[in-house]
């Protein structure tokens, strides 16, 4: 499936821009993919939007890897790029 995002189009995945938010582990970039969205805008669903650090499993030998991906440490920054993503990204898969 195809997603659009500021003019550009990407394949399934979409790289967050940094000022939306960065990896609160790491202070890596963060990559979003969406397994759900509405059919009829192409709106991603809020839980539909998953957040992914693009380093995580890439630096074995750092202590910060891989990722605990704590509940607490996470929740606000998943919270705005779900929220960046349902207004931003458009998806264009057909049918789920
Ligand atoms: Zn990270």
């Amino acid at each position: 499936m195809t997603l659009t995002y500021d003019g550009k189009t990407y394949t399934d995945i979409v790289p967050v821009p940094r000022i939306v938010a960065c990896c609160p582990e790491c202070g890596g970039s963060l990559l979003v993919q969406v397994s759900e969205w509405e059919s009829d805008t192409g709106t991603p669903t809020e839980f539909g939007v998953e957040v992914d650090c693009d380093r995580d499993d890439t630096c074995e030998d750092d202590p910060k890897f891989p990722h605990r991906w704590g509940h607490g440490e996470w929740q606000s920054t998943v919270a705005s790029v779900r929220a960046w993503g349902a207004k931003w990204i458009r998806c264009d898969g057909g049918k789920q």
